[in-house]
């Protein structure tokens, strides 16, 4: 149940800040400061978001800010702790919690709602094991812009408030700029949340978080006939299907889908290794850890599965007496979990074609691209925007050259297709306009405005970028030059973990 008491006082620069997360049984989280730095600075603060939140810094870059961000102060109201949690990662156990982030308490809005504030980079805590603590600057502005550029594609996310840099050096492969990142998120709960209480944890415990992660995200299911619990599965799966569907049709690749990065409120988490894919390949991996492609494009709906697998495993004795009938139970909605994902991708793939309702068929017609598409080395994104916008962007004569008579057969079948339906033309166009993005984070794009950051200490280009990937289903021809895929003579691009 979420605790108000915990309710602490409002500040003058916004804050009002609760700490319901602190009610939960105790061995869920270790109370930890977060630990001061040297010299800190702002290099990026989210106005809107921030208005959003409702702070109201007079001035966000400026020092009182600085502090806040860097974990040098604590904002008016805040009860930092490191959250415990465990977690299946590439397939084994392991037992982690916050080892380099503090959540400083939940800000709630002028609207009412509740979300996690967390410094990620701020210092040791009990979980840190052998890690430092911290984050290098690069990585923590690389989330900043992924994170938001989801948001702006319309894919549930955490979401990024400012970046601090230290003033501190840390160590990994080479020396690098500390860095701090304010991710704010629905919660922080995580599959792994509840297999740290499953594993280290009574039933009491168990039922204790599960109330307050249906409180905090499904109040709607209190009211519901039945065994809440089991509605509570089903409605985390759900949102999993939708979520891992969207991924797919923007070509997003997390990277490192271990369940202590699966959200139970169903938003993005962690923005580690991921990546968006360029060419179209199913099999396309970026992490340097994932040898064998157990998070590749092509495994993340089954993997969203297998997570949720240990997550019924965590839940099963809040579900029925009996074990064997709990299975029973819980393999039913995982059953439904793939039912559920398939409709929500064929639902956003008719509609990335302009078809406004899937038939069955219709799978064939979209398998049938994607083939041609990975066959002729095709970019993902530019694809579908050549279908959209057929005037703009190297046009449909040169795609169809290219691949010559299966593509041109695939247009006519295509088009034969959409004359099936009742929407106009201008109806057609638009649901593609609204499902097909000009632009994506390109992770060559990204790289370049991340180096000029990082190591010259310029902004712009990763201040343009931020600009350009705010609106990305809306044409400009300042957008062009965001649209290129990677030279081809580039490296295979590989992105790390843990930074
Ligand atoms: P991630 O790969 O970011 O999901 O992190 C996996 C686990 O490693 C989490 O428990 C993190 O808190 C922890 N971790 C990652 N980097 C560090 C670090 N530099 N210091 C301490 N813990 C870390
Ligand atoms: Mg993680």
């Amino acid at each position: 149940m979420i605790d108000r008491t915990q309710k602490s006082s409002r500040g003058e620069e916004g804050w009002n800040l609760e700490a319901s997360y602190r009610g939960l049984p105790s061995k869920l989280f270790s109370q930890v400061p977060p630990t001061p730095v040297k010299d800190p600075k702002m290099v990026l603060y989210n106005e809107a978001l921030g208005k959003s939140l409702g702070l109201k810094f007079e001035n966000p870059k400026g020092q009182e800010s600085v502090q806040i961000f860097s974990g040098n102060q604590l904002p008016k109201g805040a009860l930092p702790i490191a959250q415990a949690y465990a977690g299946h990662q590439f397939g084994y156990f392991t037992s982690l919690g916050d080892g380099r982030a503090v959540l400083l308490g939940e800000q709630i809005t002028p609207t009412g709602e509740r979300f996690d504030i967390q410094l990620k980079g701020s210092g040791p805590t009990p979980y840190s094991r052998r890690g430092d603590g911290r984050a290098a600057l690069g990585p923590m502005l690389r989330e900043y812009i992924i994170s938001e550029a989801m948001i702006a594609l319309g894919v549930p996310s955490t979401r990024a408030l400012a970046v601090v840099i230290s003033g501190e050096e840390i160590q990994r492969e080479s020396s690098q700029p500390g860095g701090i990142l304010t991710r704010v998120a629905s919660s922080h709960l995580r599959v792994g949340t509840f297999e740290y209480v499953k594993q280290f944890g009574s039933e009491e415990d168990l039922k204790a978080l599960a109330d307050y992660a249906i409180q905090r995200h499904y109040p709607y299911i209190m009211k519901e006939e039945g065994n809440i619990y089991l509605r509570f599965f089903e409605a985390v799966a759900d949102r999993q299907a939708a979520l891992i569907a969207k991924w797919q049709l923007i070509g997003f690749i997390h990277g490192v889908m271990n369940t202590d990065n699966m959200s139970i409120s169903g938003e993005t988490i962690d923005y580690g290794p991921c990546a968006f894919m360029d060419t179209y390949d199913p099999d396309t991996v970026f992490s340097s850890i994932d040898q064998h492609g157990r998070y590749a494009y092509k495994n993340q709906a089954p993997i969203g599965q297998w997570n949720l697998a240990r997550f019924a495993e965590s839940l099963l004795p809040l579900i029925h007496r009996e074990p064997k009938r709990g299975i029973a139970l819980m393999e039913d909605r995982l059953q439904k979990y793939s039912t559920q994902y398939q409709k929500y991708w064929l639902q956003g793939m008719a509609e990335k074609i302009g078809i406004f309702q899937p038939a069955k068929e219709d799978e064939e017609l979209i398998e049938d691209l994607l083939r041609i598409m990975k066959k002729n080395d095709k970019d993902f994104t530019n694809t579908f925007f050549e279908l959209t916008y057929p005037e703009k962007g190297g046009g449909k004569e040169d795609v169809k050259k290219e691949e010559g008579r299966e593509f041109s057969e695939w247009l006519d079948k295509w088009r034969k297709r959409l004359k099936e339906q009742k929407a106009t033309e201008e109806e057609v166009q638009k649901l593609m306009k609204a499902s097909n993005p000009v632009v994506i984070p390109r992770n060559h794009q990204v790289e370049k405005a991340l180096q000029a950051a990082v190591e010259e200490g310029d902004y712009r280009v990763l201040e343009s970028l931020l600009k350009i990937l705010q609106t990305p289903y809306t044409y400009s021809e300042e957008k062009k030059s965001y649209q290129n895929p990677p030279d081809p003579s580039d490296e295979p691009y590989v992105t790390y973990c843990g930074t």
